[in-house]
């Protein structure tokens, strides 16, 4: 068997890589984008489609697949991976992002204002607590239909040994960029003691069933915005070992990041981050920030973004994002990117989808879906292939030039 990960080129003076991810169910080139497909399926595409657009591996949600269908179907279908009709890698997240913005109701932690004033009880405005932490875990109300429900990380690493993906995450407590500082030094203790337990009990259930395709444990470092509690946070993480010695085969960089800090964070962590192992990034997809995150050294990232703003009309273009249901695009008979290699592209004008749009054609969704995973992915694999030709720093240039530079952003 191949090592987890392999790493094949450097970003000269800077902690961005390529490598490879090996799993059971196939190898992730990265950097990697990773689709969302949080209930296990993403959102109006065909797997055969993320396939075909370049998608290496989809990203499932633990909380919303333990409330709905529940983990034992997943695993009776024989996992993730069979019951969507997804061959290729598969990832879960552990739930805890969810469970733990339930509990502020703050549903983008990445764009919160830092500048507010600093409380630990504060929740988003019309919103009521639906979460409460303690030191051996969550208690939450499902959002479906307000039954209790309780996360430990035992119960976690459970759901996602059920879930069967090729590449799981420790659970950990989600704090928001307002939480006092004290409230940071003991939330980061208590994602370290819940990474402790979730390592065992990873073991523990890996040992248990032999027989199954290996899985792959994330821990994830938090800290919010503090240097000093990242960079002990990530050191302490790649500090647990089980028994035999074995730590963690990767590790998260989650948790409350501000947009213009992002990549000084993630900086913080890949420096104190064994270089032997992946880093996955969660939740960002815009341009400026893949390649700030890439040249900081991470490996993989998701983001449910493309999917989420497709079915808002909202369209990725080379010069910048654009609404397809503005006026101006209504006799448009040029496809949305010229270059793109799409099959929204190739075979579609910006007139027909803003005609769908305006019908509210579920088709629409479909096909704007397919475009916008497929200019994250292509970038992706652009910066990798910039990397290896020594190009990253003129590639970032060009595109983000082009992507932020137009005063108006359609074209
Ligand atoms: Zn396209």
């Amino acid at each position: 068997m191949p090592p987890f990960f392999t790493v094949d080129a450097d970003l000269p003076g800077r902690r961005g890589r390529t490598g490879v991810i090996h799993t059971p169910h196939g190898d992730i080139q990265t950097p990697a984008f990773i689709a969302v497909g949080t209930k296990a399926t993403v959102k109006a595409v065909l797997p055969e489609t993320m396939r075909e657009l370049g998608a290496q591996a989809v990203l499932a949600n633990a909380y919303h697949l333990y409330l709905q269908p529940g983990p034992d179907i997943v695993d009776e279908a024989g996992g993730l991976g069979s019951f969507m009709n997804w061959p290729g890698p598969t990832f879960t997240d552990s739930g805890g992002f969810q469970v733990l913005s339930l509990g502020a109701g703050f549903r983008k932690v990445l764009s919160m204002d830092a500048n507010r004033v600093q409380a630990d009880d504060v929740i988003a405005e019309g919103k009521q607590r639906l979460a409460r932490v303690d030191d051996d875990g969550v208690t939450f109300i499902s959002h479906l239909d307000g039954s209790t429900h309780r996360f430990t990380p035992e119960v976690s690493m459970q759901i996602q040994h059920k879930i069967g993906a090729d590449i799981i995450f420790a659970f950990d407590e989600l704090t928001t960029l307002v939480n006092t500082r004290g409230y940071q030094e003991d939330s980061v203790a208590r994602t370290q003691a819940w990474a402790v337990r979730c390592l065992t009990e990873h073991r523990r259930l890996t040992a248990e069933r032999p027989q199954r395709p290996s899985q792959a444990l994330f821990g994830v470092v938090q800290g919010a915005q503090y240097e000093d509690l990242r960079r002990q946070a990530s050191r302490d993480l790649a500090a647990i070992v089980d028994d035999e010695g074995r730590g963690f085969d990767g590790y998260g960089i989650g948790g409350a990041l501000e947009k213009q800090n992002l990549a000084t964070i993630v900086g913080w962590c890949t420096d104190e981050l064994p270089d032997d192992k992946p880093r996955h990034l969660l939740g960002i997809s815009e341009p400026d920030d893949l390649f700030a995150a890439v040249a900081a050294g991470a490996d993989t990232f998701d983001c449910v973004s493309p999917s989420r703003v497709a079915r808002n009309a909202a369209i990725y273009a080379p010069t910048g994002r654009f609404n397809i249901t503005g006026a101006r695009y209504r006799r448009d008979f040029t496809p949305i990117d010229a270059d793109c290699d799409c099959y929204t592209c190739a075979n579609y004008t910006r007139a027909y989808l803003h005609h769908l749009f305006k019908a509210k054609e579920i088709l629409s969704a479909t096909l704007c879906t397919i475009h916008n995973e497929r200019f994250i992915i292509r970038l992706v694999d652009q910066i990798r292939a910039a990397i290896v030709a020594g190009e990253f720093d003129e590639l970032r240039d060009h595109v983000l030039g082009q992507y932020y530079g137009h005063s108006t952003r359609a074209q």
